[in-house]
């Protein structure tokens, strides 16, 4: 598998990076998960725009879907070709209301379906493509979905956004990347089943024993550096943070 990360900004977008979403490809084939704020764009630089094969939302804030109002436009009136097939779109209850109510002036109620297959996330085991996929609810405000993505063997594992809960331990059980947001601040921000702070999101790397930690979701205003450091106070393997347009060969 390929990682790239399109955008790993929490919250909102960065001078450096977009919002959430990070293109996972395999055999060809090209799944996205989350499209953020700015992810459009960014992800025009990682592939052609209607080069996806699937798209997997964690869940409905806007800096991890809204990029989809965008990308409707670009599906249902492209100039060439004409209106594009519908694109699997997995997400959790209510996606195409939500983002059609977010566009709120769609031709119809039902446009968005005529772009994107819309497919509701539960807690599951299922495919997309060449990827065996497992999704869990994790703790967060709204109905949010962390997901591991299996290939060939390997393994991914990406939180969404979540606070502290055993169900990610188990999830991201002996993963080889985990792709894990650290939104807060340890000491700093403490707001149950919201978000992980570094230390965190180190913890939850030890305990499933995952073989590398990449933090992501941290948003402008939080010293990136300080969560590294006291995700890497916990966690002994190899743990970076995630960086626009960085690939992992997973
Ligand atoms: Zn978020
Ligand atoms: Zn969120």
């Amino acid at each position: 598998m390929k990682l790239t990360v399109v955008g790993c900004s929490g919250s909102f977008p960065s001078a450096e990076s977009a919002c959430s979403s990070y293109l996972v490809e395999a055999d060809g084939f090209r799944l996205l998960l989350d499209m953020g704020n700015g992810a459009l764009g960014e992800l025009q630089r990682h592939c052609g725009l209607y080069d996806l094969d699937a798209i997997f939302l964690s869940h409905l804030h806007a800096d991890h879907c809204i990029d989809m109002c965008a990308y409707f436009v670009a599906r249902y009136y492209r100039h060439e070709g004409g209106r594009c097939a519908p694109l699997p779109v997995f997400g959790p209850e209510g996606t195409e209301h939500r983002l059609t109510t977010a566009y709120a002036d769609t031709p119809s109620a039902s446009s968005m379906s005529e772009v994107f297959d819309f497919h509701t996330v539960k807690p599951s085991t299922f495919e997309i493509g060449p990827f065996t996929v497992h999704t869990e609810r994790v703790a967060h405000p709204v109905e949010a979905y962390a997901i591991r993505i299996e290939h060939g063997g390997r393994s991914l594992t990406y939180s969404g956004d979540t606070g502290v809960t055993p169900v990610l331990d188990e999830l991201a059980r002996d993963t080889d990347l985990f792709l894990c947001e650290a939104a807060f601040t340890h000491g700093k921000e403490s707001i149950p089943d919201l978000h992980l702070n570094g230390r965190e999101a180190g913890e939850t790397a030890t305990r499933a024993g995952a073989r590398r930690l990449v933090l992501t979701h941290i948003p402008p205003w939080t010293d990136p550096q300080v969560n590294l450091t006291d995700a890497r106070a916990v966690y002994a393997g190899p743990a970076e943070l995630a960086v626009s347009g960085r690939t992992y060969e997973i």
